[in-house]
């Protein structure tokens, strides 16, 4: 590991998201795997992470449970979360341990894992975002810009399209669209977003805005699901040298923060 390197912690490391963080950070001079974090009772717990990551790292890189990834506490730069809500409370502790940063890419989490991690934001950064693509957060503050240009004036319609096993509809990044739009002051209705399912797209927003004689049209499309885990690897490298406070995408992007 080099001095400049970002070190982190994959909580849920057994998962998609948490499994494709920890191989890019493997394939990536700039990061430094330092622990990977699998459930408590997982069958992987104690597993070699890869033969190839496991040759790469003395001693080898192997998959731990919570409790031995505080017994064993290593120090590191942030603690990346892709897991559940039931894990958030076991990532602050090991962000304690370890001095470092937190980020949480887990959606729904309760109101009481919230609330855990604001109060953390006093002590450490800590970053929640539920869709860390870098390139969504452009497209959100793109969004909430054009509404407040051309006014209400002009009417607001979200249409997203995402692969078949999709359960819920619309999706959590629609929904966040809309509240940008809202926030910016245009009115938009529930039955103007759309939800489309099928095939295997990746994710795909278009955010339609129609006045008198002209439409316009803004349209984020994720072509791999590797973008959350590039957009958190990111964010990681960004949130290493914060000082304590609670931060989103915005602050990463050097984008206006929205109240
Ligand atoms: P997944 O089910 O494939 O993986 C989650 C992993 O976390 C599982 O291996 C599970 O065993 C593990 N886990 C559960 N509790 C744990 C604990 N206490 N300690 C350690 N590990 C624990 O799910 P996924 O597709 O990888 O998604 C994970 C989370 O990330 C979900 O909440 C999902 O909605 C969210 N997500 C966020 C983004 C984003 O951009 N922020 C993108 C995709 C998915």
């Amino acid at each position: 590991m080099s001095e400049s390197s970002t070190s982190i912690i994959v909580v849920g490391a057994a998962g998609r998201m948490g499994s494709r963080i920890a191989a890019l950070a493997l394939d990536d001079p700039r990061f430094a795997l330092a622990a990977c974090v699998v459930r408590d009772g997982s069958s992987r717990d104690g597993e070699p992470l890869a033969a190839r990551a496991a040759s790469r790292s003395t001693p080898p890189l192997v998959l731990k449970n919570p409790k031995k990834a505080l017994e064993n506490a290593v120090s590191c730069h942030c603690v990346i979360d892709f897991s559940s809500d039931a894990a958030v409370l076991e990532s602050i502790a090991i962000a304690r341990a370890s001095g470092a940063a937190l980020l949480v890419g887990t959606t729904a989490l309760s109101d009481r894992s919230v609330a855990a991690l604001r109060d953390e934001s006093r002590h450490r950064a800590v970053l929640h975002s539920a869709n860390t693509s870098l390139g969504v957060a452009v497209t959100i503050d793109l969004v909430a810009r054009a509404c407040r240009l051309l006014g209400d004036g002009y009417h607001c319609s979200i249409v997203e399209a995402h692969h078949i096993a999709k359960k819920d509809a619309p999706s959590g990044t629609a929904l966040r669209i809309a509240d940008a739009v809202r926030h910016a002051g245009h009115t938009l209705n529930d039955d103007q977003i759309l939800a489309m399912r099928g095939g295997d797209v990746v994710g795909e927003h278009t955010i339609r805005l129609a006045g008198a004689g002209e439409y316009l049209e803004i349209t984020h499309r994720a072509t791999t699901r590797d973008l959350f885990a590039r957009g958190a690897l990111h964010c990681a490298a960004w949130l290493r040298d914060r000082p304590a406070g609670w931060y989103t995408m915005n602050d990463v992007l050097g984008l206006p923060v929205r109240s």
